[in-house]
């Protein structure tokens, strides 16, 4: 059974790798962690991860050159998918599709154009904020007061029009209302859960939820343990696996994708500056080569193989080939 997971942050590792001067990052120490997972493919995201987000648009820049070096030299064992029918074709040649994906817009400043620059080089995926405030929106560590900006409001015509996938995790409350005014295609939350299970900011409540399987989309859930429960004692697999239940007790089995999050390799700079907890991880579920272990736990609450596909890739395949060209 394929998995593709549709919010993962291989891209930081490697461009802090490849600052460090070494090369071919995620054939040296990620895809064999993959496979062993299950992993088939993913959406994989340029982040300017903090504490390098003060000068946002310099990092981003910095990221931009290290993906375009990553890329070239992973070609014979990953593709970046530009066209919906990229992904069978990269399945048929056993090498692993990957949507290139941007996790907020800070690095942009307010160059609403200065998205096509990574459109050219793949980009079909991509989300207004990290947990900032930025020239688009306004993400959960900020003001809740603030929301969409015009200008993200243009840029969400931009993103439909080219045929990149919009993501609303990270966004505040109220750029997400607005964001689903706007919206005319399908959305995703990427990576985030249900907040009737673990009350965190991060987390979506029921109605958001609904109001994203109504534009079409999905939600992908997380692994981040402190997004799983509030107990620390029950961030474990089966957890998780309540989550992807409650989303289809509201929504049914076609509107959940699995986003994993895992932070394994990142940095402990950048995991403390988000993190209170140190070196905790979800019991069963702490890197990608647990991955499919979520599988046998669907399996054993009973449901059938036919939908288990639908949240492992089938879902989220969907989505895509009504957004991308
Ligand atoms: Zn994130």
């Amino acid at each position: 059974m394929l998995i593709f997971d549709i919010h993962s942050d291989i891209f930081t590792d490697v461009n802090h790798r490849r600052l460090r001067g070494e090369s071919r990052v995620f054939n040296q120490y990620h895809q064999d962690r993959l496979s062993r997972g299950g992993i088939n493919g993913g959406i994989f995201v340029l982040w300017v991860d903090p504490p390098y987000d003060r000068d946002p648009v310099r990092r981003l820049e910095e990221i931009l050159l290290n993906t375009e070096k990553e890329i070239l030299e992973f070609q014979d064992t990953a593709h970046i998918v530009k066209h919906f029918d990229d992904i069978q074709w990269a399945l048929d040649n056993h090498v692993m599709p990957i949507i290139l994906g941007l996790e907020g817009m800070s690095g942009l400043g307010t160059d609403i154009q200065g998205i096509y620059r990574f459109y050219d080089l793949g980009l079909r995926h991509a989300s207004l904020t990290w947990n900032e405030a930025n020239a688009f929106a306004t993400g959960v560590g900020s003001n809740e007061k603030r929301g969409l900006t015009p200008l993200g409001q243009e840029m969400i015509h931009q993103m439909e029009t080219l045929g990149i996938l919009l993501d609303v995790s990270h966004l505040n409350e109220k750029s997400f209302w607005d964001v689903i005014r706007v919206a005319q295609k399908p959305v995703i939350a990427s990576h985030s859960n249900a907040r009737a299970l673990c009350d965190v900011p991060r987390n979506l409540t029921d109605d958001q939820i609904r109001a994203i399987a109504q534009s079409g989309g999905l939600v992908g859930v997380n692994a981040y343990h402190e997004f799983i429960d509030g107990n620390p004692e029950w961030r474990h697999l089966d957890r998780y696996v309540d989550h992807i239940e409650h989303i289809i007790s509201l929504v049914g089995m076609d509107h959940v994708a699995l986003g994993f999050d895992f932070i394994d390799y990142l940095q402990e700079e950048t995991r403390q500056s988000f993190s209170r907890t140190r070196n905790r991880s979800t019991q069963g579920l702490e890197d990608a080569s647990k991955a499919y272990d979520v599988i046998g736990k669907l399996q054993a609450r009973g449901y059938r193989d036919t939908d288990i596909q639908k949240i492992t890739h089938l879902n989220i395949f969907r989505v895509l080939k009504s957004v991308i060209l």
